[in-house]
Order: structure tokens, then sequence, then C-alpha cells
């Protein structure tokens, strides 16, 4: 499966990177972001959100683990931070497979921290911390629709 290597250096970069995510990943798509504290998962993710039409704030659902949005023409994301996940258990409480079986967009902080018990991603970000402005971002393609987005990309700017 294809992979995509990119070199993000500013938060408002991200951001753009997130948008671009946003406008290829249709009406349901899975993503997985994968890495450390402050590495920009939700930078990321801010900007994927203000693209699809949210104004307000984004901050990391870490301690009720996800946020809903709804956009016009009915499109859903659900935005997933699993860094306080101690179990399994909790997220059956919260009804995970109904978030995820959901023709829905989910983007999970902290995948790698209940991997074995989310269904399989469409795409894998990895960002890892370069130096205080500058991010590497790995994205893997896990599915068809995965390979779809890297194609742009291959073929773009970033
Ligand atoms: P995470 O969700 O991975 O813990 P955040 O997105 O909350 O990370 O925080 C990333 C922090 O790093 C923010 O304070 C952001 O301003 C800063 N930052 C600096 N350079 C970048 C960059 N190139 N991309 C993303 N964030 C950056
Ligand atoms: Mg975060």
């Amino acid at each position: 499966m294809q992979e995509k290597k990119i070199t993000i250096n500013s938060p408002y970069e991200m951001e753009e990177l997130g948008a671009s995510l946003a406008l290829l990943c249709g009406k349901k798509c899975i993503i997985y972001f994968i890495g450390e504290l402050g590495a920009g998962k939700t930078t990321l993710i801010r900007g994927f959100l203000r693209a699809l039409g949210h104004n307000g704030i984004v901050k990391s659902p870490t301690y009720t683990l996800v946020e809903s949005y709804q956009f016009n023409g009915q499109k859903k994301v659900y935005h997933f931070d699993l860094y306080r996940l101690v179990n399994a258990q909790e997220l059956e409480f919260i009804g995970i497979r109904d978030y995820f079986s959901d023709e829905a967009i989910c983007l999970v902080e902290w995948a790698d921290r209940a991997e074995n018990f989310l269904p399989k991603a469409d795409l894998i970000c990895r960002i890892d911390i370069v130096s205080e402005d500058s991010r590497s971002v790995v994205l893997n393609a896990k599915t068809l629709l995965g390979e779809d987005i890297i194609d742009f990309f291959q073929n773009c700017v970033f």
C-alpha cells in the first residue's frame, strides 16, 4: 500500500493539510492519528473541521473521548482522542461500534492505544516533531479510499 511523506513547517500549514484531507475524504472515512503530545494531531483536525465549515474552537476531547460535528449536506465527523483511555471497556461504554458503523468520518487521535478494538483505518497519519515548528507527516493508505487520497497528494504541492 502507498505511503506519502510530507514536511510541514508551521501550524498554519498543518491546518492546510487537514483542510486538504477534508476535501478528499467523502462521507465515510476512518483516519488514525499517531504522534506524541504536541505533535500537531489536533491542529490538523482543526483545519479539517474548519474546511467543512466549523467556526468554533476545536480541542482534543481528552476527557469525553469523542466530540461530534454535523455539517450541511448531512456530513458527520466524529473526533476521538483516546489519550486517556484506560481499557477497551470504556469504548464499549461510549458505544464505539455505533460511531463507526454510522455514515461518518472518524478521526482518531491516539488510535494506537486501542488499535485492536477499532475498525480498520483507511488512512494512518503519523506525525513526528522535527523541531519547534517543523513536523514530519507520513500518510499510509490501508484501503482503496486511502490510496485515492494519497494519489492526490502525490500530485500536489505538499
Ligand atoms: P496534539 O494533538 O498532537 O497533542 P496539538 O495540535 O494540540 O498536538 O498541538 C501542537 C502544538 O505544536 C501547537 O501548540 C502548535 O501551535 C505547535 N506547532 C508548532 N509547529 C507546528 C506544526 N508545524 N504543525 C502543527 N503544530 C505545530
Ligand atoms: Mg490532541
